[in-house]
């Protein structure tokens, strides 16, 4: 491929987790990078919950001190818990098998995302902030991305590379535009959050969990201390839980879903909303192709899966550092051509079809019944919150034991070998059961 006068090696589009952590690792490979954010940075975004696993890539950028410095709330894991708060698992990523650096961090977006994005900067990535990229062209000679600035004030202008990598999240510039995009109607689902202060903590090394409280309806709540004050909360619904919701304003439908939830009422009883009420929906899908010639889809550019596991920033920022090293590999072979990413393409989707088993499950009342059974096979279930911590590719036997659970979640269909949802303390206390 012979490339006519460009730019920059690679265009990255967005500075969300997975386009800083790309245009970071780039940057200090030595290849010219060029990213262009829309936004100017601090901004909101949801998703504050990390995964172990993103401590891989923040020490692959060189970033993981800054992110230590910061000072986020320390999360160890994440507890699951019923609908009426008696019972929990606690799956504590320090006792899940392959998993190196078992403490990682709940984050204000807004900062965590800032941070990134500066030290993509720092690591000598030009970085331009307040520029949408309208469209992109990728010819035989190389990219061309269309830019304009967010505000209006110049006139769209061209930026060429030689690739270009797409981290631009659910609005995706290329993904949109080649129609790549699969829906996933089954995960068809509604969050509804909000920012609180004032909600009573754990002491010590568990103040820092994550909060799952499942609700009798497959729907459930999330509580994430992101500050020493504040307390995101959050509920999803699936889509059929969602209809009894309709014509409720949002702030009305969180709070009666707080209500309708005794673990979460109870802890949210003394608290204070402290933001608006957000609302998003119909959030996953898939993706027909994730590379093609000179281009690379990463993050929720590619695709993104609903966040009961909260895997969308360690996706991102995975994906974001494979899409770099994939477009270093081509840029040295000299080769941007669709083959050479396919091995790029190929992981991404596997990642995608890992997860999406288990957050299926989870909208599944077998997967809950077994999940919170009493006392359940100790391999087994720190096998999955070997998964659950982000090792979605973890050494053959901690791999048996999660298959030999989706056997277990297949036979409790027909088979009881847990108590079902109806016989379930969540359930006897819940709203389903009251109705
Ligand atoms: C309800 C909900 C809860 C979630 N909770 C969690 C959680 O607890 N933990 C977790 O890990 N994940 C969570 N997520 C997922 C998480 O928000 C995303 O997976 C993550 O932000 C993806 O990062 P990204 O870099 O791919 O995209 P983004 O973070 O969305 O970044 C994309 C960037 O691209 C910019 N951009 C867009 N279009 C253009 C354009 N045309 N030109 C230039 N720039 C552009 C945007 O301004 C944005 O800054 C949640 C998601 C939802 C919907």
């Amino acid at each position: 491929m012979r490339d006519s006068a460009v730019d920059c090696d690679v265009i990255v589009i967005g500075g969300g987790p997975a386009g800083s952590t790309a245009a970071a690792w780039l940057a200090r490979a030595g290849r010219s990078v060029i990213l262009f954010e829309r936004d100017m940075f601090p901004r909101f975004h949801i998703g504050e919950s990390l995964l172990a696993s993103v401590n891989d890539a923040l020490a692959a950028i060189g970033a993981a001190d800054i992110v230590r410095a910061a000072g986020f709330p320390q999360k160890w894991g994440a507890t699951f818990m019923s609908a009426d708060g008696i019972v929990e698992r606690f799956a504590d990523f320090a006792e899940a098998p392959g998993v190196p650096m078992p403490q990682t961090w709940q984050v204000p977006r807004a900062t965590f995302d800032q941070l990134l994005l500066r030290h993509a900067a720092a690591s000598g990535a030009d970085v331009r902030q307040g520029c949408r990229v309208l469209d992109v062209a990728v010819e035989a000679g190389g990219v061309t991305a269309t830019i304009q600035a967010t505000n209006g004030t110049s006139a769209a202008h061209a930026v060429r590379g030689h690739a270009v990598i797409d981290a631009s999240g659910r609005g995706s510039v290329l993904s949109r535009k080649l129609r790549l995009r699969i829906d996933e109607p089954r995960l068809a689902n509604l969050a509804v959050f909000s920012h609180y202060s004032n909600v009573p903590r754990r002491e010590g090394r568990r103040a820092g969990d994550i909060r799952i409280v499942s609700r009798p309806d497959l729907g459930w709540f999330w509580l994430i201390p992101i500050s020493a004050e504040l307390m995101s909360v959050g509920v999803v619904l699936p889509r059929t839980a969602a209809r009894g919701f309709q014509g409720v304003d949002h702030g009305a439908l969180l709070e009666r879903a707080i209500g309708e939830t005794p673990a979460v009422a109870a802890l949210l009883a003394n608290a204070r909303r402290e933001w608006p009420v957000r609302i998003e929906k119909d959030f996953s899908f898939g993706s027909r192709a994730y590379a093609g010639d000179r281009w690379l889809l990463a993050g929720d550019a590619g695709s993104f899966l609903d966040p009961v596991f909260s895997t969308g920033v360690a996706i991102a920022v995975e994906s974001g550092l494979e899409a770099a090293q994939a477009a270093a590999d081509g840029l040295a072979a000299g080769d941007l051509s669709a083959r050479t990413f396919r091995r790029y393409a190929r992981r991404q989707y596997q990642r995608y079809r890992s997860f999406r088993r288990f957050v299926l499950g989870f909208y599944t009342p077998e997967f809950r019944e077994l999940f919170f059974a009493e006392n359940p096979p100790l391999r087994m279930f720190r096998s999955l919150v070997t998964v659950f911590a982000g090792y979605w590719r973890p050494p053959l036997t901690t791999r048996m034991w999660v298959a030999a659970f989706f056997v277990l979640v297949r036979l409790q269909r027909w088979i009881r070998i847990a108590p079902r949802l109806g016989a379930h303390p969540m359930e006897t206390h819940g709203p389903a059961a009251a109705g």
